[in-house]
């Protein structure tokens, strides 16, 4: 935002700021036509998910100025200001507007449902400022040094952002154009459109995020109306990766999703990431949206030094989290040596709690019992260097993971996303082989960011 916007190559400086005013570059574009600002503001997100976003779409790992750190600078504890979130919820939605294209609202479901919703407690009165991806339970991470979610702090931007996105989500959820009709977000919903070709309501039936299969219903005004139904398929879902971008890439390509009508499994094409059903349609049509939830394991690109060695545990749209609570140790003790055989991972409903009905991931892990017990002074250390190997005894422990966006609501105690894994007693911590984005280049490239950083300090602020 310090540049003229033909030479933005790379987002920088205030986090926040930066997403805001990047929603802003595709409104011009949008309403100038000028394609220089279309190329600007595409150049920005190509390299804001190949090198900056953390796996729960937070950005702006440098707390020192709320924003980006060099590229491929995404911290083990992190800074990723809920206002952040929000300023990617609203670029990536206008990128969709203006390109049609599916990956943009992949990564907006990834930051709404993850990086965005941990910044409000459960009951909805309680807020993060700072989203962290790892606790040890005593670092006062958030404003005040506190340990979790405030109720009010001096500088409110943060609760204003969730409540201003939140409540825009329910019209998020479809789009529509001519006699294009997209369904952009998963969720128990139903509506009406008028295309071209006249009205139209659909309903969608479904326990997603936390279950996979969409029922949804579809009701021309008119039988005979022709339009395309256009169903977005997520990168979890079609790609060996979590979300767009060259950062993180799962150990397994997901299973195939499949998709019937009436009954009758149909193979639709592929437009920008949608599946399109392009037909006639009669009053109470069934379509059945079938996307395969398995857990999945993934690495981060081997530039990412503070996650070598490590796996973060994903499922559909949402990334989980081990918190203390859920495995009776601070969580720095544990590590997943080996990873899981599929049928050793087990997927459970949480039966009571604040967290009912949400999944609860169970799988073997060990123990580390020669683990220090980190103070908050040495955590930040430790947060900040690439992970050491660790010597000494281990015992087989059962390593349980809950939602990350409902971390933090069972008490403050520690939370890890990422797992040490392939880290061995005696050995150097070397990143998994099974890296996928290891041979693929990413750009590198400091200007952008040291130019911002500079420009921010003339205010005196550290
Ligand atoms: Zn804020």
């Amino acid at each position: 935002q310090h540049l003229p916007v033909d030479e933005y190559n790379e987002p920088g400086g205030h986090a926040g700021s930066f997403g805001w005013f990047a929603s802003g570059l595709v409104d011009v574009a949008a309403l100038t036509g000028n394609p220089k600002y279309a190329a600007a503001v595409d150049r920005l997100w190509q390299n804001l998910v190949d090198t900056k976003m953390c796996i729960t779409g937070g950005v702006g790992a440098n707390g020192g100025i709320e924003g980006f750190g060099p590229p491929h600078y995404v911290h083990r504890g992190g800074y990723n200001e809920t206002c952040a979130a929000s300023g990617q919820v609203f670029y990536n939605y206008r990128l969709f507007l203006l390109t049609k294209d599916a990956k943009y609202f992949d990564v907006m479901e990834i930051v709404l449902l993850n990086g965005l919703l941990t910044g409000v407690g459960l009951e909805g009165n309680t807020f993060f400022y700072i989203n962290p991806m790892e606790v040890n339970g005593e670092w006062g991470f958030n404003m005040q040094h506190q340990k979790g979610r405030f109720p009010w702090w001096k500088v409110v931007c943060c609760p204003g952002s969730i409540s201003r996105t939140v409540p825009q989500v329910p019209g998020y959820m479809y789009a529509h154009e001519g006699d294009n009709l997209y369904v952009t977000l998963y969720a128990a919903t139903e509506t009406e459109a008028t295309l071209t070709s006249g009205k139209v309501k659909v309903k969608q039936e479904t326990k997603y995020p936390f279950e996979g299969k969409i029922a949804l219903t579809i009701d021309p005004v008119k039988d005979g109306q022709q339009f395309a139904l256009r169903l977005r398929i997520p990168t979890w879902a079609r790609e060996k990766r979590f979300l767009p971008g060259k950062l993180y890439s799962f150990k397994e390509a997901p299973p195939p999703w499949s998709l019937q009508v009436n009954g009758k499994v149909v193979t639709p094409r592929m437009e920008k990431g949608f599946a399109v059903l392009d037909r006639t349609w009669k009053a109470g049509d069934k379509v059945q949206l079938d996307l395969p939830m398995p857990v999945q394991f993934s690495t981060a690109f081997n530039r990412v030094v503070a996650y070598n060695g490590r796996v973060a545990v994903t499922r559909g749209p949402l990334v989980f989290c081990a918190e203390e609570i859920d495995n009776g140790m601070q969580i720095q003790r544990l590590a997943a040596p080996q990873l899981p055989k599929p049928d050793q991972v087990k997927v459970t409903s949480i039966k009571e709690g604040l967290l009912k009905g949400m999944p609860l991931i169970s799988f073997p892990g060990v123990e580390r019992l020669e683990h220090e017990v980190l103070g908050n002074r040495e955590f930040r250390v430790y947060l900040a260097q690439p992970l050491k190997p660790y010597e000494g005894k281990t015992r087989p422990a059962t390593i349980r993971l809950v939602p990350y966006f409902s971390w933090n609501n069972r008490g403050e105690k520690s939370m890890t996303v990422w797992l040490p894994h392939k880290v061995e007693a005696g050995k150097k911590g070397v990143p998994l082989e099974w890296i996928a984005a290891k041979a693929e280049k990413a750009p590198i490239s400091l200007v952008g960011n040291v130019t911002a950083i500079a420009i921010h300090n003339k205010s005196g602020q550290p």
